[in-house]
């Protein structure tokens, strides 16, 4: 049985993928660098028999492997970028790996792992059945700035996909039904004349004052906007010193709202206050827009697919080693504020969990009408196929995001544990979706009436390139 073929797979190389994580956890590259890392998992694609394209979209570190033929398309999404600053050694205390550096505070070195496993083992089940089907390995790099899928998106990678297979490492294990928010990510460059700021202040024009008094006007918008909707800013550039007037100044801005189209309307108007401040400043201003993204539409029909398959595997069996070591890492946060962080995420049964370190059960999500406040590039791809995102426990309950407790899990057996679970469970999914037609069909059905009348517009302006440069660290 195909299932079974699958399955087999990845209890056989589950050394291998372990291996595989471990190697990009160690390497812990931030967006649109992670050569490597991408190099790493584009060859164990090729190794296993597809045909790979790395460097697609106009990202040397994006990649698509293809095996097979013909529909069904299934496609299975990975992500291995790192995040600046969260370095850490996998053990419970706060220690880096290496001083200053970045580190897998998201864990998607799990994610781009488990990914590439669950791929191969659909490949395997695929080819020893001659099924048919295509199956799909998506590398996406730089999901923490939002860039990767949307670039993919435009340039018409994900058209032909009938069902894409998300997850991400969490500390709980369930699916995500909540949207996230839409969001537009732009920098505002403000140009004036420089001078003597005390001896010769009327011949300067302050590219700084306009950045002040643009921050002023969008801070006085947010009376005007809806209650979920979120702006905020930093000044990357604000001058030299203060005795001359700055004739440049720079500030970053992320709009953020529940739905696409409300984005581009608060957009419009912080453009309109960037250039009242060049008015009022007599400067001028040209601006960078980065990226933009859309919110998750998330696949009911798919997710119950995915949580009947984790089911069926069953929660991670946890180590009492692996409970000391959650217990340890657990001290770094005071209960309360543990427990608060508990209660204010959106996985299933949370009462439940405040006392626990790891979680061994498997939730049935609870956040459907739910929006997120973060924002994901997974969003996009959702609009033009029907897309999933199941999340297993690979970190410790209540631990932030991002954070350097995330990276330590990350790099050890709980991690790994959680990986397989995603791996396995998405493994299945894609083969039950080659199998079973009628299931296809019914994911489909559910994609066509909520995106009715709706037609996936890239948010990125024309021929804009991704900000290889511009999102450097
Ligand atoms: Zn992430």
């Amino acid at each position: 049985m195909p299932r079974e073929i699958a399955l087999e797979w990845l209890a056989k190389n589950e050394t291998r993928i372990i291996a595989i994580s471990d190697k990009i956890w160690e390497l812990a590259e931030v967006g649109l660098q992670e050569h490597e890392s991408s190099r790493l998992l584009a060859e164990e694609t090729k190794k296993a028999g597809f045909k790979v394209d790395l460097g697609v979209a106009g990202m040397p570190t994006a990649f698509v492997g293809s095996y097979g033929s013909g529909k069904p398309v299934i496609g299975v999404l990975a992500e291995y970028d790192a995040l600046p600053g969260v370095s850490q050694k996998a053990q419970p205390t706060r220690e880096p790996l290496k001083k200053g550096a970045p580190g897998h505070g998201c864990g998607h070195n799990l994610f781009g792992a488990g990914s590439l496993a669950a791929a191969m083992a659909i490949r395997e089940a695929v080819q020893r059945r001659s099924l048919k089907a295509t199956v799909k390995l998506f590398g996406c790099p730089a999901e923490e700035t939002l860039v990767g899928k949307v670039f993919m998106a435009r340039d018409g990678l994900f058209d032909d996909v009938d069902a894409a297979l998300s997850w991400h490492p969490s500390s709980y294990n369930s699916a995500w039904m909540s949207s996230s928010n839409a969001l537009n990510s732009v920098k505002f460059n403000f140009h004036g004349l420089t001078s003597h700021a005390a001896a010769d202040p009327e011949r300067g024009k302050s590219a700084l004052d306009a950045v002040e008094l643009m921050n002023v006007g969008s801070n006085y918008l947010r009376e005007h906007i809806s209650e979920k909707a979120r702006i905020h800013y930093v000044i990357p550039h604000g001058g030299g010193e203060p005795n001359v007037v700055p004739d440049y100044a720079q500030v970053w801005y992320y709009v953020r709202a529940p739905k696409r189209n409300e984005v581009a309307r608060i957009y419009n108007r912080v453009v309109n206050i960037a250039k009242g401040a060049c008015l009022m400043t007599d400067t001028t201003m040209d601006l960078e827009f980065l990226v933009g993204c859309h919110e998750m539409l998330p696949n009911k029909a798919l997710s119950e697919i995915m949580i009947r398959n984790m089911r069926e595997i069953g929660p991670p069996k946890w180590s009492e080693e692996e409970h000391r070591f959650a217990k340890k890492l657990a001290e770094s946060m005071t209960l309360e504020d543990r427990r608060d962080s508990i209660l204010k995420s959106r996985m299933p049964k949370k009462e439940e969990k405040v006392e626990k370190y790891l979680d061994d059960t498997i939730g049935e999500p609870e956040d459907e009408k739910e929006v997120m406040g973060g924002s994901t590039d997974v969003g996009d791809v959702s609009w033009i196929a029907p897309t999933a995102n199941l999340v297993t426990a690979t970190c410790v309950l209540g631990m932030p995001g991002h954070s350097w407790q995330e990276a330590a899990t990350s790099g050890m057996s709980i991690g790994h544990k959680g990986m397989l679970l995603a791996a396995k469970t998405l493994a299945l999914t894609g083969i039950d979706l080659i199998t079973e037609p009628e299931e296809l069909k019914r994911i489909g059905e559910e994609f066509q009436t909520k995106t009715k009348g709706f037609k996936y517009k890239t948010p990125i302006p024309p021929g804009q390139k991704p900000p290889l440069e511009q999102l450097a660290h």
